[in-house]
């Protein structure tokens, strides 16, 4: 409908979390939004398996907009505990960085259903099937977003030789709302608390070994997975299936521009489209969702004479968010390339190393609030 293109200030590609969640703090601020999202799910699409660690920086964003689920689907973890292939061990607790939840493990499709639910309710939404004419295009495409390259985007990637299985367990013993993780030659485990006896895995590792994990039989892959987490959490039950995503460390050269056939109107990126990080600390939504707090409120101060298609808003979009990714991307980057060296002298010096920040106050504690996004 041409008449109803001209309204929109903001026009959304993707419907993403990043997306729906952009959709709807532009909203609140009383910007008429248009948002590309497929119709939806068949009845027969996988249910996706993940759980992702937010933190309370997410977690105050999606409570403002009343998108935060309820607690059967949002674990506090009180804990976490990081085992090196040595000797080397950190811990963290909440009540040290006193805090009442370091993060919290987060069912998708429940956030997912309540944002979209959110999106249904909000009037200044509309939902599209195809771009409509807008001063400000927000693409919230995910990793591999065709629009970024149609712009003529670069997209640096540093692409690991791991992908990640995710997939549910049941547990003999409690967790206690501890997160747990497994550093070994072979990749990385992480067992993120759920509801009751139930624990959400990520499991990064070898490409080359995939495969053989994805595909096993439920006790061979149990028994594996207890085996790496020293029975720990004692007998484990496979409750999900298991999928698995590739591993990639990526940042787009530029996050906003002027479009190429109409220069006054322009585009800028946001979550995955914009960055991609290691998932060993489950920052990439966390990242993705300060993006756009960002975005919003930049666009919220402006001027009112100004567009949100404006570039030296949009720049400074830009080079806050960059500044806030690199320390994040480095340090995912340097750890996993860290325990993917199989040498003794490097694997001595890791442990050596995760033992000497267990015991460096200050440096630790400051990691624990730049991960709990209080920073
Ligand atoms: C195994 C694993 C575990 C993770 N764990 C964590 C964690 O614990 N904590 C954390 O913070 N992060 C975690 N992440 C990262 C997290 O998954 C991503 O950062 C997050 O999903 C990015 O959201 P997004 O909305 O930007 O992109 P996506 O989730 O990829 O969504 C993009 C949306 O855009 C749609 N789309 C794509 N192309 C088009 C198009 N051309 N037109 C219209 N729509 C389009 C897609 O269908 C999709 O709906 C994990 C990632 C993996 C792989």
């Amino acid at each position: 409908m041409p008449a109803m293109a001209q309204t929109f200030d903001v026009c959304i590609r993707g419907a993403g979390i990043v997306g729906r969640t952009l959709a709807l703090l532009l909203a609140r601020e009383r910007m008429r939004v248009a948002l590309i999202a497929p119709p939806q799910r068949s009845q027969g699409a996988p249910r996706d398996v993940r759980a992702y660690a937010l933190n309370l920086g997410s977690r105050a964003i999606l409570e403002s907009l009343r998108c935060w689920p309820d607690d059967e689907h949002a674990t506090p973890v009180t804990g976490m505990d990081v085992f090196g292939d040595l000797d080397g061990r950190v811990q963290f607790d909440a009540a040290s960085q006193d805090v009442d939840a370091l993060a919290w493990i987060v069912d998708v499709p429940a956030l997912e259903q309540r944002l979209a639910e959110a999106v249904r309710y909000q009037p200044l939404v509309e939902v599209v099937r195809e771009p409509v004419d807008a001063p400000l295009t927000a693409v919230c495409e995910g990793r591999a977003s065709s629009t970024r390259t149609e712009f003529g985007v670069a997209f640096s990637v540093t692409p690991y030789s791991q992908s990640a299985i995710a997939t549910r367990l049941r547990c003999e013993l409690p967790h206690g709302g501890i997160a747990r993780q497994w550093f070994t030659p072979e990749g990385i485990l992480a067992l993120l608390p759920l509801a009751g006896h139930e624990v959400a895995v990520v499991w990064s590792l070898e490409q080359s070994l995939v495969p053989e994990w994805l595909h096993s039989d439920a006790q061979s892959f149990t028994t594996r997975l207890q085996a790496i987490s020293q029975n720990t959490l004692g007998q484990l039950e496979l409750i999900a299936d298991r999928a698995s995503w590739p591993l990639q460390q990526a940042v787009a050269d530029r996050w906003c521009g002027a479009m190429a056939h109409e220069t006054r109107h322009s585009w800028v990126l946001a979550g995955d489209a914009a960055h991609n990080v290691h998932p060993l600390a489950g920052q990439g939504l966390n990242l993705g969702l300060a993006d756009v707090q960002a975005l919003a409120r930049i666009l919220q101060e402006r001027d009112p004479w100004r567009s949100t298609g404006n570039t030296r808003l949009l720049r400074q979009y830009e080079r806050e968010r960059k500044a806030a990714l690199a320390p994040m991307g480095l340090a995912m980057d340097g750890l996993q390339q860290l325990f993917a060296r199989p040498e003794v002298p490097v694997q001595r010096l890791r442990n050596w190393g995760m033992k000497g920040f267990e015991r460096s106050g200050p440096l630790k504690s400051w990691m624990a609030r730049q991960a709990m996004g209080l920073l």
